[in-house]
């Protein structure tokens, strides 16, 4: 099966009736591009910012985050590049910047909502990623995003922050998408109104299931209710995808449900656009992309989102043959 795979490397990711969707990669770090391309992931879905802050004293500087996201765009020859920014607080902790302690870290300060208030080390951010721009395809992406207000305040920055380099002289790319993760049921929840204000929606599964359950994501306690198909996530993963078609967006998912075997033949038929995973999984999933009918999946999907309970579509996607290995 490995042989298999290995020669779908060059492959477009492309059902039996012809709709292609674009299979991308995680990444954490630059070191990890040699696995994205020679597993023939067809761009960078998520590139996880935060470890470039973690395992140090201080923050990255402007010139060092510059280096690490030129890498990235420039290696990947103009494939689209999602870069993610700051997603610290949670379960990832950054001690130099004395976060305070908080009973609910999850449901605290981080992500967006700390860089909203760190100015500056956003800013910081935001200049070394407008600068990368013109070597590659970039979209900047940002994290834990739960209202407009927040969406809007972030993206003035950048604005701002683009005015600023290009009266120093720099150069940055003409056109940089601006999109979001939803991976809080309230911006699941209004999707249509994101989506005349974002470029693109990437569905951040991890945290969606955890909080759309109130689940913690690493709790063996609760791991029964973690459900990647429960019909409130699907429906949830519908309403994005939706919302983002009627304004002509695209609509993506960077959680670990993207790459999985049940879900791909689902996500396919509710109409996902990009599917982004670990380098790993590119090849078997796109495997299966290649076994699979769009119409069939849209079959499928209608069916799914209509049963009451995670196991039965799981057994469904099962019992239909969707499954391939
Ligand atoms: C997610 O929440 O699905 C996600 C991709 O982000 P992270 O796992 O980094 O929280
Ligand atoms: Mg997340």
């Amino acid at each position: 099966q490995k042989e298999e795979w290995a020669k779908l490397v060059n492959e477009k990711s492309i059902t039996t009736d012809e709709h292609q969707v674009e299979l991308a990669a995680n990444i954490g770090t630059p070191n990890d591009l040699d696995g994205v391309l020679s597993n023939g992931a067809e761009g960078i879905g998520l590139y996880r910012t935060e470890f470039l802050y973690m395992g140090r004293n201080e923050l990255p500087s402007e010139e060092e985050q510059f280096e690490a996201y030129k890498t990235v765009l420039e290696r990947m020859e103009g494939k689209p590049v999602v870069i993610r920014t700051l997603d610290v607080g949670g379960d990832k902790e950054l001690p130099y910047l004395n976060l305070p302690h908080e009973l609910n870290p999850f449901l605290g300060f981080r992500a967006i909502r700390l860089c909203l208030e760190e100015k500056d080390m956003f800013r910081t951010q935001l200049r070394a990623l407008l600068r990368a721009s013109a070597f590659g395809n970039l979209k900047i992406m940002f994290p834990m995003v739960a209202t407009l207000e927040e969406f809007r305040e972030a993206k003035s920055m950048v604005d701002d922050v683009r005015k600023d380099l290009i009266n120093e002289g720099q150069a940055v790319a003409e056109k940089v998408e601006i999109g979001i993760m939803v991976e809080i049921p309230s911006t699941a929840a209004i999707a249509d109104l994101f989506a005349k204000e974002v470029d693109f929606f990437s569905i951040g599964t991890n945290d969606l299931i955890q909080y759309t359950l109130a689940a913690d994501r690493m709790s063996e306690k609760v791991s029964h209710l973690y459900q990647p198909y429960h019909p409130a996530i699907l429906r949830l993963v519908k309403n994005v995808i939706e919302a983002a078609h009627k304004e002509g967006k695209w609509a993506g998912m960077c959680g670990e449900m993207a790459g999985e075997e049940t879900a791909v033949p689902l996500l396919l038929g509710l109409g996902l656009d990009e599917f982004s995973m670990s380098a790993t999984s590119v090849l078997p999933a796109r495997s299966q992309v290649r076994s699979l009918s769009k119409q069939d999946t849209e079959l499928l999907s209608e069916e799914a989102i209509q049963l009451p309970t995670s196991k039965e579509v799981a057994e469904l996607v099962e019992k239909k043959g969707f499954i391939v290995s």
